[in-house]
């Protein structure tokens, strides 16, 4: 249920609604607009008295969510979200571009990564210290060692970054040292793992599962959203289908259905949706053609030596050209590269 309350309703009258749903067992959630300020109740105790709610004072009336998804869905907050990561806004008029290796390797590697993300133009630093390896023989990321070179790369640049968690242990150690935290596309339905990052003060890069549809994606942001933390960017990175032509296939259609159906932003990471570093920047542009907030690609300094995904990473020079290119589709979709 969403609770409109009036446009001059005050701190204490919005207080008070809180207070009250709280006290009949269900959550609030506080949800600030420009022209008025509803009031989100979610729980799992059963249907709520519209009459008792519409009695407090301020309160302008209640409405139903129709969407199994309440807080992600636009119905509830009809104006788009922008998420600050580190002074970087994602959602807002600029579209971003995060760049990075697949996976932490080294000092030097991460660093050098992070001084050619930044003088290429990108805002934002990717890179692996966890890694979901599809082979248990394949490089499995260094761990708390690669979050230290990480905060390390952002000292030298001033770049903030995005690392996966992959379980309760990595999510608490990553916490400690991120701007963001990603849930990948694994693990995008642990909703015991969503729960717990929901708690984190972090915000969360949510990738969307390779055969997760797009209410599934929108039920497990919902987990962040209903545990508190409201911080949350969607991330489209390629689904299985019959083709198997590339890695991944990018469900681009899913951009403009989660801009009418959610106020998240949504990034694509076409590195992982195509798997081919010849395709990564036609898809890229695609994207932002497509309406998305930006896009988080695979680079290395050296990809034919990355112990990652070294295929789909692109050579420093390619992301130059990437971020130039991407500047100007944005423009052309009336919105401009954040510098
Ligand atoms: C990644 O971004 O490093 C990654 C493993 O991606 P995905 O979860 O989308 O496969
Ligand atoms: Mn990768």
């Amino acid at each position: 249920m969403l609770i409109i309350m009036r446009q001059q309703a005050t701190d204490e009258e919005i207080r008070a609604v809180i207070e009250e749903v709280q006290r009949l067992g269900h959550s609030a959630h506080n949800i600030p607009g420009s022209t008025r300020t509803a009031i989100g109740v979610t729980g799992n105790n059963g249907p709520i008295d519209r009459n008792l709610i519409e009695s407090l004072p301020g309160v302008v009336q209640t409405m139903r969510v129709t969407k199994p998804y309440k807080l992600v869905s636009r119905e509830t907050k009809p104006e788009d979200t922008t998420v600050d990561v580190g002074g970087v806004q994602i959602g807002g008029k600029d579209v971003v571009v995060i760049a990075g290796p697949c996976s932490v390797e080294s000092r030097e590697q991460i660093v050098t990564a992070a001084q050619q993300v930044k003088e290429a133009g990108g805002r934002m630093l990717r890179g692996g210290a966890f890694k979901p390896r599809t082979s248990p023989y394949a490089f499995q990321g260094l761990g708390e060692q690669a979050l230290r070179w990480l905060v390390e790369a952002r000292a030298e640049t001033g770049l903030p970054f995005v690392t996966e968690v992959l379980d309760q242990e990595s999510a608490v150690l990553a916490e400690q040292y991120a701007d963001m935290l990603q849930i990948g596309a694994r693990n995008m339905q642990n909703y015991v793992l969503l729960s717990q990052v929901a708690r984190s003060h972090k915000p969360i890069l949510l990738k969307r599962g390779p055969a997760a549809t797009l209410e599934e994606l929108l039920n497990a942001a919902e987990y962040l959203l209903a545990g508190g933390n409201y911080r949350v960017v969607l991330c489209e990175r390629g689904i299985r289908s019959f083709s198997d032509f590339s890695r991944n296939t990018m469900d681009l259609n899913v951009i403009p259905a989660v801009k009418e159906l959610s106020h998240l932003p949504i990034l694509t990471d076409p590195s992982h949706g195509t798997g081919k570093r010849g395709m990564v920047l036609p898809l890229a542009l695609a994207s932002i053609a497509a309406g998305c907030d930006g896009v988080m690609v695979e680079m290395h300094p050296h990809p034919e030596h990355a112990m990652s995904d070294g295929y789909q990473s692109l050579y420093p020079q390619q992301l130059k050209r990437l971020i130039e290119s991407v500047d100007r589709v944005a423009q052309a979709v009336s919105r401009a590269l954040s510098r």
